[in-house]
């Protein structure tokens, strides 16, 4: 097995209080007694999975509260999550615990209880400074939220703070993506994320665009503003190291590093999926089915497959070539893609040394051409 003693925890907390337009993860509409049942079931999922030792002793290098919004659920169950998981898993004062917060779902109580319990980064959820975006993905809020979630979550105890951001929304040009990334660079956060809006089968942005009521992202615009992000966020001292992600020095998320560098990860919550010991498996993507299955003492397990050998390293390939570092030749050679890796290469998708094996910048804005040839 490739996977080293490294391993994080995920949880997928699958509320909302309203689906964006682009959005198409598991979740639902939060409503306080579904918040319940699913709170007491995932801490049943945690007994459940410490009763089978799966984690087989191992300290978590990481835990990571995602969703949906996990900061749709009372800020007292998030605490309480997070006690159970130190008192159930060993973890030590390195341990990253993340919680992805609504800029407009926090107090400053609620971050001042979040940061003594333990969570030592907060990612919140900004995409925009720009209101009219706001309104053409039916993200709720104001984006003068985020200023004020950063400045109060920095009060409560915060100092390693991301934010997610999203380009080549309706109607944005590229100077209101760059008015965005200048407006947040001033907050001094220690990381940003910049995600590509990609438009997802049976969202209601696939429909609109369908019915021509709004534009299909232009792929060209994007193109200029990958790079406009690169280059004021260099001026800022962040290093792009994944193709999506940037960070000051030290502060790149050592959670998501688990996943681009053949790391184990135990995903818990409805659809969270897991790499553990070579075998990759899932968790119903079905609230109900989730919580009857654990009230009947049962892991809600779906789609496990034990990888071979050679699927954990092409896996490592194709999850490390993410990465602006990329890869060892060594992985690549182990993963036997020869001939792929050459046609990549005589493409421009791809660039090598001796002793390594990168994208281009041209194999990144396709990296999923790339990870296909590579599959
Ligand atoms: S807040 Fe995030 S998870 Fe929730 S609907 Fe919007 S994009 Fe999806």
């Amino acid at each position: 097995m490739i996977a080293s003693e490294a391993i994080g925890l995920y949880i997928h907390v699958p509320f909302c209080r309203r689906r964006c337009h682009f959005c198409a993860f598991y979740l639902e509409i939060a409503q306080a007694d579904r918040m319940a049942r699913f709170q007491s079931a995932l801490l049943q999922e945690i007994a459940l999975h410490a009763q089978q030792d799966v984690l087989n002793g191992r300290c978590l290098r990481s835990i990571y509260v995602g969703g949906g919004t996990p900061t749709s659920l009372p800020t007292e169950y998030l605490t309480t999550l997070l006690s159970l998981i130190q008192a159930t898993w060993p973890t030590s004062s390195t341990t990253e615990i993340t919680l992805e917060a609504h800029p407009s779902s926090v107090t400053f109580t609620d971050l001042t209880a979040l940061a003594k319990s333990g969570f030592n980064r907060i990612s919140f959820g900004a995409e925009s400074m720009k209101d009219q975006d706001f309104s053409s993905i039916g993200r709720y809020g104001r984006v003068r939220d985020t200023a004020t979630a950063v400045h109060e979550s920095r009060r409560a105890g915060f100092t390693n703070i991301n934010l997610d951001l999203m380009y080549g929304l309706p109607g944005q040009s590229l100077q209101d993506w760059i008015d965005t990334l200048e407006s947040l660079v001033v907050l001094e956060p220690t990381h940003i994320s910049c995600y590509a809006l990609t438009v997802e089968e049976d969202t209601r942005l696939a429909h609109e665009i369908a019915r021509k009521v709004v534009s299909p992202p232009d792929e060209t615009l994007q193109i200029e503003m990958e790079a406009a992000a690169e280059h004021v966020l260099a001026e800022a001292g962040f290093a792009r190291y994944e193709i999506s992600n940037y960070a000051k020095p030290e502060y790149a998320c050592r959670h998501n590093l688990l996943y681009w560098t053949g790391g184990e990860y135990l995903g818990l919550g409805p659809s969270a999926q897991s790499y553990v010991e070579g075998t990759r498996f899932g968790k119903i993507a079905d609230l109900e089915s989730y919580v009857e299955t654990l009230g009947n003492h049962h892991l809600p397990i779906v789609g496990q497959t034990t990888l071979s050998t050679s699927e954990q390293q092409r896996d490592a390939l194709v999850f490390g070539l993410r990465l602006l570092l990329g890869v060892p030749r060594l992985i690549s050679r182990a993963a036997a893609r020869d001939r792929q890796i050459d046609e990549l290469l005589a493409k421009g998708l791809l660039d090598s040394d001796h002793d390594r094996l990168w994208l281009t910048p041209l194999g990144r804005r396709y990296a999923d051409t790339v990870a296909e040839i590579l599959f």
